[in-house]
């Protein structure tokens, strides 16, 4: 397994995977360390994660390089990121006891309720997109509500799996709380297959969720996944068009582009989408481009030469088949991880840019003859997880977020994800949710308790 940089073209590290014997040992000590975890109150669960939220706050620097080296994220987000992490670590820390409290029931019983219980070690099969972000987001709440977890990184993030396993065990998580796998995703079946991993979680393309899903139910394990999107950004013709333009530019270059929750379609109503592109690609232009441990840089190469070699075909293809192209970026050559921000317009069902998710700087403006139509072509994706909608009615933008087919819908906003509020999608974007009460309630024995 290779630690690679994609700014530089030079191989950071190289990892041998963990031997058969090696996983033997992190799935024993796992199994063991969980029988005594679950029993510890949620104080002394909560005194954990508000060491390990100093910790990421404490080494943000450390973890932003790491980033940086790794995957070309600029250090300014990697430092946000790691915040971030800090701040969800703190939040299940004070609340998830309150999330999983016993819920009563009204029954004829004498006394009913539900009760939270801990199910196990839970594998997370993880991207490299945000390498903290999505294994926290995981962990806070599975390690606050009594599991533990497995880690299966990226394979192209290594020393930041490492980093995020060191973080929970200087902050006096047992041994074996939390463990990452240095392993190749063919070895993930067998994991999924052995009794002691409980439950599955996976963030990540449409195929590896698939995959890991079939490979679940033939063990019969619970699974959530968090999978790709195409998100619509629906501007009305009544939108503040200045401060969309702005959003949407931000909304579609966060993390170089390579976000699930990235604005990707741009659907825009006719009277107000020469304005909107105008602005939208001088906003493109002003982003500054470099080497991620520059603290000027806004977007850093993509994670890897091969994505944005395929993010190329994908814009090539679309091209071919009738787009036209309003802002030219794109690599400067084949096999580079580099790329600038492409805007396409006369955007078709059939191109890539229109079917399918678009994992880099690329955005398609898509026209709509009125509302319903902005609607309709928002919804006509086979993904499903994020969309905003911009317009000065406020009471318009709900009715218009109702009626998108997405997991969250963002009313003049940029969408984010954040510890109170559940995230996940529908349709292709994969199924079930991530924080709040739902997250944390996803991976634990929902169990009734009826006293005659
Ligand atoms: P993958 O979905 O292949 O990788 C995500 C994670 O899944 C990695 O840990 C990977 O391991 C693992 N994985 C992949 N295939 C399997 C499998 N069959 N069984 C078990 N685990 C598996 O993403 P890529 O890096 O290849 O990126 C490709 C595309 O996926 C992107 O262009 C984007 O469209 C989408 N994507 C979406 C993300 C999101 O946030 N929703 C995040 C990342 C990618 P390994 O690295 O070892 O292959």
């Amino acid at each position: 397994m290779e630690s690679y940089n994609p700014y530089t073209d030079k191989v950071l590290r190289r990892f041998t995977p963990h031997s058969a014997a090696q996983v033997e040992r992190m799935l024993a000590q796992a199994d063991k360390t969980f029988q005594q975890w679950r029993r510890t109150t949620f104080a002394e669960r909560a005194q954990v994660l508000h060491r390990a939220a100093a910790l990421l706050r404490e080494r943000q620097d450390e973890l932003a390089r790491l980033m940086a080296l790794e995957m070309g994220k600029p250090v300014t987000d990697g430092r946000a990121e790691a915040q971030k992490c800090a701040l969800t670590c703190d939040f299940y820390a004070e609340h998830a006891e309150h999330m999983l409290r016993d819920e009563p029931v009204q029954t004829e019983a004498r006394r009913s309720y539900i009760a939270h219980q801990p199910l196990g070690a839970v594998l997370a099969v993880m991207p490299w997109n945000f390498p903290l972000w999505q294994v926290v987001r995981f962990a806070a709440p599975a390690l606050m509500a009594g599991n533990v977890g497995l880690l299966k990184h990226a394979s192209n993030v290594p020393q930041c799996a490492l980093a995020l396993e060191k973080i929970f065990r200087d902050a006096g998580l047992p041994q074996g709380g939390f463990r990452t796998l240095l392993l190749e995703s063919k070895a993930v079946e067998p994991l999924i297959a052995d009794d002691r991993v409980r439950a599955v979680t996976l963030t990540g393309s449409e195929g590896a969720g698939s995959q890991v899903a079939a490979a679940a139910g033939r063990y019969i394990k619970k699974t959530v996944l968090e999978l790709g999107g195409s998100d619509a950004f629906v501007v009305l013709a009544d939108a503040d068009l200045g401060l969309a333009a702005k959003t949407a530019a931000q909304a579609r270059m966060i993390n170089a582009g390579q976000s699930c929750i990235a604005a990707k379609r741009f659907v825009v109503e006719k009277s107000v989408s020469a304005e909107f592109m105008d602005r939208m690609r001088e906003h493109l232009q002003a982003y500054r481009a470099g080497d991620p441990l520059e603290e000027l840089t806004q977007y850093g190469p993509l994670a890897r030469p091969d994505l944005a070699d395929d993010l190329a075909q994908q814009v090539q293809k679309s091209v071919a088949a009738g787009a036209k192209v309003v802002l030219q970026g794109g690599q400067p050559k084949a096999g580079s991880a580099r790329f600038a921000p492409v805007m396409l317009a006369n955007v078709k069902p059939g191109m890539p840019a229109y079917d399918e998710e678009t994992f880099g700087p690329v955005a398609s403006i898509l026209v709509a003859r009125d509302e319903q139509q902005a609607i309709r072509l928002a919804n006509d994706s086979r993904f499903g997880l994020g969309a905003a909608v911009w317009t000065r009615d406020e009471e318009r933008g709900q009715r218009v977020a109702r009626e998108l087919e997405a997991g969250a819908v963002f009313v003049n906003a940029l969408v984010k994800s954040s510890p109170e509020m559940p995230f996940g999608g529908v349709k292709k974007s994969g199924y079930g949710r991530e924080l709040s009460h739902l997250g944390i309630k996803e991976f634990v024995n929902q169990k009734s308790i009826w006293v005659a």
